[in-house]
């Protein structure tokens, strides 16, 4: 079968700053004849002539991927956009769903994904080096997985040593979310271990708050929100005037690893 002439940008937006747009995702928004992403996301992009926009609800993902597929079947270049990175619990693997499950066309369209700056990068940046050392992320959403997989994940994450970034760590439908994991991780780390909320990170109401394991679920966290949960040798400078800094030294001395599960 013959490639077809439409064309699929998947494409990362960073966390709100317009700073943090890449050259190359504005180039490739330039360049787009349609716009398709969550309304809040499709926003954030100015609004250009000969550009039509397709914003949609924040749980139609797969609905969302197909519609672009299907414009861009038509010939039209299309970019589809997600907040921070598409590849980062976002739309790049739905589309992939898509491509995998949908027409034979499909497989003949131009595809490609554009990075972004996702928001575990945005949040360690302000605060200084939290992820220094080997890390591991995950969602907190049970939308696409059972909650008993999150907690067992939790569980082996902490116990191998990793610092652990958390995203979607509460939803509308289960506002207890956050508070289970950090009961998990309390079984497996000391209570002093740091922790780092930052919310809406790049964008105006942002706030980064550093506080301890023991302390993490009297702290708010809403659908804007990245905590990173620090590991047993993650430390805080404290600094006379200014913000503490937070990071994970690169290094582990054999004695300390061979404690680690
Ligand atoms: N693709 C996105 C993540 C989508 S999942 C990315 O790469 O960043 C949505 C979750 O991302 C939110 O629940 C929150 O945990 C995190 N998030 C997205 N934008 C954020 C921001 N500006 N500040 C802090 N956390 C953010």
């Amino acid at each position: 079968m013959s490639a077809i002439s439409g064309r699929l940008v998947v494409i990362g937006l960073g966390p709100g700053d317009p700073r943090y747009l890449t050259t190359e995702a504005a180039a490739a928004l330039g360049e787009a004849q349609a716009l398709y992403g969550y309304g809040p996301y499709v926003d954030r992009v100015p609004a250009r002539a000969g550009q039509s926009r397709h914003p949609s609800d924040n749980r139609e993902e797969a609905a969302r991927a197909a519609q672009a597929l299907g414009h861009a079947a038509q010939g039209i270049n299309v970019a589809l956009v997600s907040g921070g990175d598409p590849g980062v619990f976002a739309m790049a693997a739905a589309v992939c769903e898509q491509i995998a499950a949908g027409p034979e066309t499909w497989r003949a369209l131009d595809v490609a994904f554009v990075p972004g700056v996702t928001a575990m990068l945005a949040v360690a940046a302000r605060i200084g080096a939290p992820l220094g050392h080997d890390f591991c992320v995950l969602s907190l959403s049970d939308n696409l997985k059972p909650w008993s997989l999150i907690e067992r994940r939790l569980d082996a994450a902490a116990q191998a040593g990793f610092a652990i970034a958390l995203y979607n760590p509460v939803s509308r439908a289960r506002p207890w979310q956050f508070a289970g994991a950090v009961e998990r991780l309390r079984r497996h780390l000391p209570p002093a271990t740091p922790v780092i909320f930052g919310r809406a990170v790049g964008r105006l109401q942002e706030q980064v708050a550093v506080t301890t394991l023991a302390n993490a679920a009297h702290e708010t966290a809403d659908m804007a929100t990245l905590v990173i949960v620090g590991t047993r040798e993650t430390r805080v400078i404290e600094r006379p005037g200014r913000s503490p800094l937070v990071y994970t030294p690169r290094a582990i001395p054999p004695a300390k690893a061979e404690a680690i599960a």
